[in-house]
């Protein structure tokens, strides 16, 4: 996977701060020289690294960071923001015309994976329930053209073609003409690339551009290139005026260093990133969520919409009552199982936890969904009476309850033991959090 290396240098270079109790200058010093050596072993631009380590070393050292509660969590908080901005902050959609069609120019050189990409691109539109037509303006690159009828036919989108007889700038205006008359609401252009940029492609692409004026201009760039992959951007956006970036080959192991560096040097966002050969592998690029996975904070905006999605909030609420107050039980926490559960696939959720990713990958920690579905057996067996009033568990009743929801007595015991030590947990940390809240108070 990309940005391997990468992520664990910074990980390795920020740990050494995370649960330290005071911070001082001198250890941010020290771990900002860590970063500057893994962003730049990342092949990430010398100029964009010396302004992302100048600025994070600033805001790092700041007293509000460092005289916080937890200063060594706040520093990676400033590293996590730094880099969502660096990569472009917010997410950058693609423009869609207030009067269809919308025309997207595809550009980019050759073998970088343009042609696949157009595809995965009218594939994903296609989901969105959009339709767009792909037009085979490549009429240089053997092959290109029966490529993405290929392409057309596997995603089940028209492609527009003439043949690599005609002029490209004739192609492109036709497509366009094409999916006005078929009621396509988005046209696809693929463009032909070269080996290298020159003065010919250029000259070209500009043509067709003034003849399709299109509302996307998105140049396709083989991550793997490094600041190969900067230095084309670079070029494109000189001579074309483009719209976006779709990145290439993130699922290889590249080091990461164009990701990174793309929207500082030429200030065009990237929009999608290509994470393998099929074609259902192209998604739109969120800086904030690549930047916690660098981190290895895992997914938290996901798993957070996720659960958003999942939990009532006035029951959550309520729930968290009810743990305060130590009134919980049986029927609450079969509640809280089920909607954990219906948040996806334990495993998944897993590795969107911070620092849970590197976890998931271990053999010994396989999440037993079966387990959890004993466990909901147990509570099912209960009587009213028995869920809210647990000490009521008697022996025979334990018997009872093993032999109705189909599991041994041991298993019931353990489920009871666990919830008791939930409830003794909830109270010695709403201990806790009183304490602290009344030492606030006293001084
Ligand atoms: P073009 O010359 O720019 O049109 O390039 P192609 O679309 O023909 O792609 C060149 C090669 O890159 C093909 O073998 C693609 O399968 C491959 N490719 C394209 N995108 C990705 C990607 O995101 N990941 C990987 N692993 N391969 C890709």
């Amino acid at each position: 996977m990309a940005f391997e290396g990468l992520s664990e240098r910074l990980q390795a270079a920020l740990q050494k701060l995370r649960g330290k109790g005071k911070v001082t200058e001198a250890d941010v010093k020290a771990a900002m020289r860590e970063v500057r050596l893994a962003l730049l072993e990342a092949d990430v631009n010398f100029k964009v690294v010396k302004e992302f380590v100048d600025r994070v070393r600033e805001r790092a050292v700041g007293q509000e960071v460092l005289k916080s509660l937890t200063p060594g969590q706040q520093v990676i908080k400033v590293v996590n923001e730094e880099l969502t901005r660096l990569m472009g902050g917010e997410q950058s959609k693609l423009t869609f015309a207030q009067r269809p069609p919308t025309v997207i120019m595809m550009v980019g050189l050759q073998g970088a994976g343009k042609t696949t990409t157009t595809g995965k691109l009218a594939r994903l539109l296609k989901k969105q329930n959009r339709k767009p037509l792909l037009v085979a303006g490549d009429v240089y690159r053997p092959a290109a053209i029966r490529q993405l009828q290929v392409l057309g036919e596997q995603v089940g989108v028209p492609v527009f073609s003439m043949g690599d007889k005609e002029s490209p700038v004739r192609i492109a205006a036709e497509g366009v003409a094409r999916a006005k008359e078929e009621g396509c609401d988005v046209v696809l252009i693929d463009t032909a690339g070269r080996l290298h940029v020159d003065e010919a492609m250029m000259e070209e692409l500009r043509k067709i551009r003034e003849e399709v004026q299109p509302h996307e201009i998105l140049l396709v760039v083989d991550a793997m290139t490094g600041q190969d992959a900067v230095n084309v951007a670079e070029n494109f956006h000189r001579e074309l005026g483009l719209t976006g970036v779709v990145l290439t080959k993130l699922d290889g192991d590249t080091r990461g260093g164009a990701a990174l560096s793309v929207k500082a040097v030429t200030d065009c966002p990237i929009k999608f990133v290509g994470m393998g050969e099929k074609l259902d592998s192209l998604e739109p690029f969120h800086p904030e969520r690549m930047a916690s996975r660098i981190l290895g904070m895992g997914d938290v905006l996901t798993l957070i919409e996720k659960a958003q999605a999942a939990v009532d909030q006035e029951r959550a609420k309520e729930l968290e009552r009810k743990m305060r107050t130590q009134q919980f039980t049986f029927d609450d926490f079969l509640e809280q199982l089920q909607q954990v559960r219906k948040m996806g696939p334990l495993d998944e959720l897993l590795g969107m936890i911070p620092g849970m990713g590197q976890l998931k990958g271990m053999k010994n920690l396989q999440i037993d969904e079966k387990q959890l579905a004993r466990v909901e057996a147990i509570i099912r067996s209960m009587t009213p009476k028995e869920k809210q009033r647990p000490e009521i568990l008697n022996a025979s009743r334990r018997r009872r309850i093993a032999l109705g929801s189909g599991t041994s007595v041991q298993d019931v015991n353990r489920l009871i033991k666990q919830f008791e030590d939930m409830k003794k947990m909830m109270k010695q940390f709403s201990a806790m959090t009183k304490g602290g809240k009344k030492k606030k108070r006293g001084g």
